[in-house]
Order: C-alpha cells, then structure tokens, then sequence
C-alpha cells in the first residue's frame, strides 16, 4: 500500500463505508481501481470484503505507526494532570480533558455521572528527621490522610510492641500520647530477591528468603494479637493520642512502596520508603530516639460528584449494537498512574481517534468507556452496567486494558464457549507483527474481579481482557511511588493500540452477533460444588464516607 498517500486510502475507506463510490471523481476512481486489482489478484470469493478488511488493517498501521499521538497524550495526562484519585479535583479534571480530546477528534463524548466520593486534594509534603541528625525522608501522605493542620508536627517516634494479648495492648495504648506510631516491619533487606539470586551464593539467598519469612510471619502475629484489623488499630492509636501514623508497604524492588489509603481521620498517615523506614527503625532500637517532623497541607472538600467518560461513534447498520473499548481512568495517588492505568487509557483514547479518521460510519456503535473508580472495586463500570441494561443487553464485545505498558500477550475466551470461533476468526486480520506471543486461551474462564471487564462479564456480556507482558509490573508500577511516565515503553503501548483498533473494527464488521453461551464451569476443587459464573453487583455510590 506504500505507494498511496495516507489521505487516499482513508478516503477509500470512508467510500467503501458510505457505498458512494459512484460519485468519486475520475483520478480517485483510476486510483481505486487500481488498488483493487491489485487486492482482488488474490482467488476468493469474498475479493471485495477482504479487500476492504486489508485496507482498513493498512491504514490503521499506518496512522498509528507514522502519525501516533501516544506520546502527546501520555504527556498531557501522566505529566500535565498528574494523579487521579477518584472524587480528587485532578480527576475531574481528567474527565474534562479527555472531552476536550475526543471534541478536537469530532467524536461526541459525554461524562456520566454515576456516584459521588469523598474528595481530597493533595498539597505541600514535607518528611524530615530532625534528630538525632538531620535527612530530608522519602516518604508520601497517603492519599485521604488528615492534613497537619497548616503547621510542622515534630515528634519522637514509637514502634508497636511485641505484647501477649489484646488486653496487653490496650494498656500499652496510651505510650503513644505525642508520638508518631511506626506500623510496619523493618524490612531486612533493601534488594529485591532477582538481585538476591544474580549475585548472591545459594546458602545466602535461602538463609535471607528463610530469615524473612519468619521475621514477617511474626510481625503479622505481632499485629493480630492486637485484635484489631488495621484500619482498628489505626483508629485506636489515634484515640490514644498518636500525631500520627507511619508505614512502610514495600513492593519488593528497588525504590518501591505502593502508596494506598489512610485510615486515620484525624491525624496524618505517611508511607515512609524502605530505606528511611529501616534507617529510623534501627536508631530507635538503638536507644537514640529520633524525632522527625511532617508537614502535609491536604485539603479535604466534601463530597463531589463522580463520573465515568464515555465516547461514541454512532454505528449505521445496526446502531443499537454495540462495541465497547474499556479501560479505566482513576489511579491512586503515590505517582502519576503511568502504567496503572494511564497506557490502557491512551490505548484506548488512540484507536478511539485512528477509528474515528478511517471508520467513521461503523457497522455498529462504537463506544469506549474510560471509569472513574476501578480501584475502589470497578465502581465506574459497576455504574455503567447497571444504569445502562440496554446496551448491556445488545454489546457485541468489549475489550478492556488494565495490566500495564506491555504488549498484549494473552487473551482468554472468559467461558463463552464460542468466543474461539469469533476471537480467533476476528485475529486473523492482525498482521503477525502486532500479535507476536500472543496467546490465546479459549474458552478461557469468566474474570471475577481484577478489571472493569470483570463488570460486564457478570452481566453476560463477551468481555475479553487484553493482558500484558509484565516488565515487573506487579512490583515497579502497580500502585507504587514509581508509576511515571518513564516507564511507559511506547512501541508496546502502539502495538496494543493497533490491535484494539483492529479487534474493534473486525467485531464491528461482523455479519454475526456474538455468542453468549457460557461454558459450564468446573466444580469447585474444594468443596466439590458446581462452579457459578460471577455475580453482578453495583457500584458503591457513596464513596470514602465509612
Ligand atoms: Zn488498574
């Protein structure tokens, strides 16, 4: 196709689309002609479809490949916004961006309101030691923590004992009147176990991972004896007195915590990163009683309205059928959401605007659904399912996209029995390139949770996850302090970009509905019960409020 230029093909394109090739003009007609003759010297009945089919798969290519928008996008959003924390102003401020985008694209896009959220808005952190020397600490508020109030908190600090009992415990309580309560375990080591197995000898590796294990072991007997679940435990710690609430969740890499959610309502809580956690844990234990002061100008802003983007490009065949794009748009707040869930948004956003440019008049409706709180537990497509039943009732598929910067490696049949014979038909027109390592999974296994296509799976709909190689997601992105923009790797992010774009138009173009028939699943191997598809359930549509 190389020797036609881009706006030709597209206007092939949109030609075929709208049957009115009649009124071409002579040279766009010489050209097309041309171009067909040179599709239709490959035998086959089915000439002029699969002409059209190669044509659209050629120009998706080509636009995403010579006229990719990934890194703009990624630099709007990952950058220019940042954060999106569900309820938070940098959220809604999102959702507006992505309007403006899809406007600028002429796609007709809309933010649906499906619930409201406790709103917070991070400000100005400051972590420092202040004795017995003088470090500026690594460390974040987690997100909806108390502020301190629009001054510096300097204290000691005090780790939680190793007591008998509950009892023990509650009259331990008031030892943390004035001081910040360290809640974490000293890790004991700082290097991730790959790093461990490269270079160190094999006695070393196991005398570690066996060191750890018990000394993790007992420091989660050492909080259960407590009594109290964490969120409990911080609340009580609080009612006793603390100034505030110190962790360390490390995620097993270099330079990596994953930064959640406070539990505390009055006093901060802060994640302190594994090396400054370790260095104040071991001068405590020393008997030098460092004090360290903190500084968080959080606001909180009452409750506002939450939404989930949804954009359209209206379908002329069969309009009230639907083909969804999916992938969610909230993040939590310790870093900017780059890969959790920043790629499978502009995945999502890019073949959104590669569709609009080469297949504006599809068969059926395309829609893409980018939600707003996929980590409190899928609210946003919960919403969706719920307060849409007829196009819930009539999607044709749906592909969502929510593990990371990786190419596409697998994709599972989620127990639809037939999904082999339309995923696989619907691949055929992926050029190898863009399915390498591909593997599919067929029938697969209905997806209970984990992603937003969990939502629509439950309510019968053939929702396929498109899943990522890891590039040690699990450890280095997935809701740490390090989900940036640099570790966005874009050639895999363009590939997956394209292969939605196709799988969407193929899903688009097919004569068929899908098949919803389920498989019967397996028994459950414990109890011997018959295996249930997921259940439906709603969203919470108050949220942050307990
Ligand atoms: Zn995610």
């Amino acid at each position: 196709m190389k020797f036609f230029h881009h706006k030709d093909v597209r206007q092939l394109l949109l030609n075929f689309n709208v049957q009115k090739v009649i009124h071409l003009n002579y040279s766009k007609m010489k050209n097309i002609i041309k171009l067909l003759l040179i599709i239709c010297l490959l035998p086959g009945p089915d000439c002029l479809a699969q002409s059209k089919d190669s044509l659209m798969v050629a120009a998706i290519i080509k636009e995403a490949t010579e006229n990719s928008q990934l890194q703009i996008l990624a630099d709007e959003l990952f950058n220019g916004i940042g954060p999106r924390l569900v309820g938070s102003p940098k959220m809604q401020q999102a959702h507006d961006w992505a309007l403006a985008k899809y406007s600028t694209w002429g796609i007709p896009a809309r933010n649906e309101k499906w619930g409201e959220w406790r709103s917070w808005e991070r400000g100005i952190t400051h972590i420092d030691m202040v004795a017995p020397w003088i470090k500026s600490l690594e460390g974040t508020q987690l997100a909806w923590s108390p502020s301190t109030g629009g001054k510096s908190i300097t204290a000691e600090l005090i780790i939680i004992p190793d007591l008998a009992d509950s009892m023990a415990y509650l009259q331990w309580f008031p030892n943390v009147k004035g001081k910040f309560v360290m809640i974490s375990m000293k890790q004991p080591t700082g290097r991730p176990d790959y790093n461990w197995e490269e270079f160190g000898t094999k006695e070393s590796v196991e005398k570690m991972k066996k060191d750890r294990t018990a000394q993790t072991d007992a420091w989660r007997k050492r909080i259960s004896k407590t009594g109290l679940t964490n969120k409990e435990l911080a609340l009580a710690l609080e009612k006793a007195g603390a100034v505030g609430i110190v962790g360390s969740l490390w995620s097993a890499g270099f330079g990596v915590n994953k930064i959640f959610g406070a539990n505390t309502t009055k006093i901060p809580t802060v994640d302190i990163a594994l090396e400054d956690y370790g260095l104040l844990y071991r001068l405590i234990e020393a008997g030098k009683n460092p004090k360290i002061s903190v500084r968080a100008d959080s606001k909180d802003l009452g409750m506002a309205p939450t939404y989930n983007t949804v954009a359209e490009i209206k379908g002329t065949e069969k309009p009230d059928e639907y083909v969804m794009l999916s992938a969610h748009f909230d993040s939590w707040d310790g870093a900017t959401g780059a890969t959790d869930n920043g790629t499978g948004t502009i995945v999502m956003l890019e073949a959104m605007r590669i569709l609009k440019l080469f297949y504006p008049n599809p068969k059926r409706t395309i829609l893409v659904g980018h939600w707003g709180s996929e980590e409190q537990g899928l609210n946003g497509s919960r919403g969706f399912v719920e307060d849409h039943p007829e196009i819930i009732k009539n999607m044709q598929a749906l592909f969502n996209q929510d593990n990371g910067t990786g190419r596409v490696v697998t994709l599972g049949g989620a127990g639809f029995l037939h999904s082999y014979e339309y995923l696989s038909r619907w691949l055929t027109k992926v050029p190898a390139t863009y399915k390498q390592a591909l593997e599919t999974r067929f029938p697969g296994s209905p997806a209970g949770g984990g992603s937003d296509n969990a939502s629509f799976v439950a309510a019968g709909v053939p929702a396929f996850s498109l899943s990522s190689n890891s590039w040690l997601y699990g450890s280095y992105t997935w809701h740490t302090n390090r989900d940036t923009y640099d570790k966005v790797v874009f050639d895999d992010v363009r590939n997956n970009a394209i292969l939605t774009a196709i799988l969407v138009y193929m899903a688009c173009e097919d004569p068929n509905r899908t098949s919803r028939e389920k498989i019967v699943l397996p028994a459950n191997s414990r109890t011997g019960e018959p295996g249930k598809w997921p259940e439906q359930r709603s969203p919470t549509r108050k949220g942050g409020v307990d």
